[in-house]
């Protein structure tokens, strides 16, 4: 049979290689480690002491008062293990906040016990057995045993306490440590000599390293990098789509803008059919570069939301006014139209994003509805100054499968039902979703295939005060109709692309205005310092060399500059125009630009 020295040994032995083994790879901090690098200290220490005491026995009975202090001391091991034990249990049921709060009290109180603990057993009397067989037993060793036994009953109530909190992997060590001190026990009180006791605590620690939740720090630095490159490339994908986006709108500008003066002309029925689908296709193309951006967007997490107040009828009714244009007449479809009475005049939310969902609902109603009816319904519920907005569109078109319902949010999932033949890039519902998420709203979708679809959107907005938002609304509610002769005012394009200048001066030929155009910020900057006066200037912003901004930023060095300034571009990304304004910009033209967007901007600035 094996001796105990022996045993000690091997078991000595594999623990070594433990140590060195943990010791030569890089950690990352975590509680659990920290904890189990001390086991493993002390059991080190366990084990030389275990076969200190061996040898004591065996060679220096001679010397008795050695041999026992050796042999309390190696007692004392256990007092520390057990104690390190338990808190390894409580760091493991108690969650990690809590333990890094307390650990410094936890730490001490285990200091204390351990040093009351080892006092007593030091006074107490051991004996030594000196015989074949050698080991040691008396009041000393069973306060051990008790010690021990205590301590493993209080691990035990621990852990069925948190049996919740602990992840697996965390109690098979203790279990295992549980478990093996019974029989430990048994084999002890039949062959006392053979101290299996500190064994059995290095298996544990074995069990323990490798349960441990151990991602050793390469791991985590190839998946930092990993990370910092996706990001990285998704940072490219965003300015990639944003140049892509203003190189589709810079062409698109020219494409609208030069068709809608061609509306202006003499036109047989079938150019202005013509002329028309152009409009439309170009629209079409636009919504879709718009759709990528804003997704790009909200998955950067660039999107804002940006409250303001807004006039709720003016909002519904431009929605109404929109669908209609869409529906046309060729449709036999009936468009219902219903604002609740009690609805707020005025409230404060992102009205933009609010509209961009709504018309995305009534866009899909438009198109995917044959026949029949679309209803646009808006209730409230208001409690103090919250309005609960309870917005339907509902339709009789083509309905939508229940089995497809939970994927209509997916990007780029478009339901493979008969709609394959319908304009579309399954962009619409995923980016509508992100937009009423980050708006505290909710979407619920009800649809019989075949029948129609309802799609409901509630979202809780503030109520403004009537008076306060009058000031607003005065602003905002301006009669587009030019009453004055333009004849008299000078504006002042500014624009690299040539093209771009041809539009802009095309459009605004109907007003009737003295226009001049410059191709770079610097000609803009030598024409104002010219002293050349202007009523107005259209400032393009990305232009090389000099920006729109920095050609700006120059012309208000001179403080006495006073001509509006209004800022073109083809950076279209929501959030933009807030910026310009805050840059001190007079207004905002988004290329391609709208013809009642120029009006309102001509109507502002030069119909005085
Ligand atoms: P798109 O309309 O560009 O394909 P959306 O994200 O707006 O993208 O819609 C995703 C899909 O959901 C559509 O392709 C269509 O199959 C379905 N869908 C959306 N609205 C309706 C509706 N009112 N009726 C029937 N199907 C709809």
């Amino acid at each position: 049979m094996l001796s105990g020295f022996s045993i000690t040994l091997t078991s000595l032995t594999f623990v070594l290689v433990l140590f060195f083994y943990f010791r030569s790879k890089q950690h990352i901090e975590s509680v659990e480690l920290k904890i189990f690098e001390r086991l493993l200290n002390i059991n080190i220490i366990g084990l030389v002491m275990e076969m200190l005491c061996n040898l004591s026995i065996r060679y220096m009975s001679a010397n008795m008062l050695i041999t026992t202090i050796i042999n309390k001391l190696f007692l004392t091991y256990f007092i520390g293990f057990m104690l390190t034990l338990f808190v390894y249990v409580v760091s493991v049921c108690i969650k990690k906040e809590n333990y890094q709060k307390n650990s410094k009290s936890i730490k001490i109180g285990a200091e204390i016990a351990f040093l009351v603990l080892s006092i007593i057993d030091l006074i107490l009397p051991i004996q030594l057995s000196t015989t074949d067989k050698i080991y040691s037993y008396g009041p000393a060793v069973s306060f051990i045993y008790i010690i021990s036994f205590a301590i493993i009953v209080m691990c035990i109530c621990l852990i069925i306490k948190n049996i919740k909190n602990i992840r697996s992997q965390n109690y098979i060590p203790l279990i295992f440590y549980i478990a093996s001190s019974g029989i430990v026990g048994l084999i002890q009180s039949i062959n006392p000599e053979l101290t299996l006791s500190t064994v059995m605590e290095s298996l544990t620690l074995f069990i323990m390293y490798f349960t441990i939740e151990n991602p050793d720090v390469k791991m985590i630095k190839q998946v930092e990098a990993a990370k910092e490159a996706a990001e990285k490339a998704n940072q490219a994908k965003s300015d990639f789509l944003s140049a892509m986006s203003h190189e589709i709108r810079t062409p698109l500008n020219a494409i609208v803008g030069f068709s809608e003066s061609l509306k202006e002309e003499t036109l047989t029925p079938s150019q202005l059919e013509e002329v028309n689908d152009i409009i439309d296709a170009s629209n079409t193309l636009l919504e879709t570069v718009n759709g990528i951006l804003d997704i790009s967007k909200i998955e950067a997490n660039k999107i804002e939301i940006i409250n303001e107040t807004y006039s709720t009828e003016k909002l519904f009714r431009e929605l109404v006014k929109l669908s209609e244009a869409r529906l046309g007449d060729d449709k036999p479809i009936e468009f219902k139209y219903h604002l609740a009475e009690d609805t707020p005049k005025y409230l404060y939310g992102d009205h933009i994003r609010i509209k961009q969902v709504i018309l995305n609902f009534l866009t899909n109603a438009i198109k995917y509805t044959k026949r029949g009816y679309i209803e646009f319904d808006v209730r409230n519920i208001c409690r103090g100054n919250t309005c609960r907005l309870i917005i339907k569109v509902e339709d009789s078109g083509i309905g939508i499968k229940k089995e497809s319902i939970d994927r209509l949010f997916d990007k780029f999932d478009r339901l493979d039902n008969e709609n394959s033949t319908i304009e579309g890039t399954g962009l619409g519902l995923a980016i509508t979703k992100r937009l009423v998420e980050l708006m505290h709203g909710k979407i619920i979708v009800q649809s019989i295939y075949g029948k129609g679809s309802q799609f409901t959107i509630v979202i809780d907005q503030r109520i403004v005060n009537d008076a306060i938002a009058h000031e607003v609304e005065e602003v905002k509610e301006e009669n587009t109709t030019i009453n004055n002769d333009l004849s008299s005012k000078k504006v002042l394009i500014v624009d690299d692309n040539l093209m771009n200048l041809k539009v802009a001066a095309r459009l605004l030929k109907t007003y009737n205005l003295i226009i001049e155009q410059a191709d770079s910020g610097f000609k803009c900057l030598d024409l104002i310092g010219a002293g050349n006066k202007y009523d107005l200037i259209l400032l393009d912003d990305m232009m090389p060399k000099m920006s729109g901004k920095e050609t700006f930023k120059k012309l208000k060095e001179d403080s006495s500059f006073n001509i509006p300034v209004v800022i073109l571009t083809a950076n279209a990304i929501t959030g933009m125009k807030e910026e310009y304004l805050q840059f001190g910009f007079n207004d905002y033209l988004a290329k391609p630009i709208e013809k009642d967007e120029l009006n309102r901007v001509i109507k502002k600035f030069l119909d005085k």
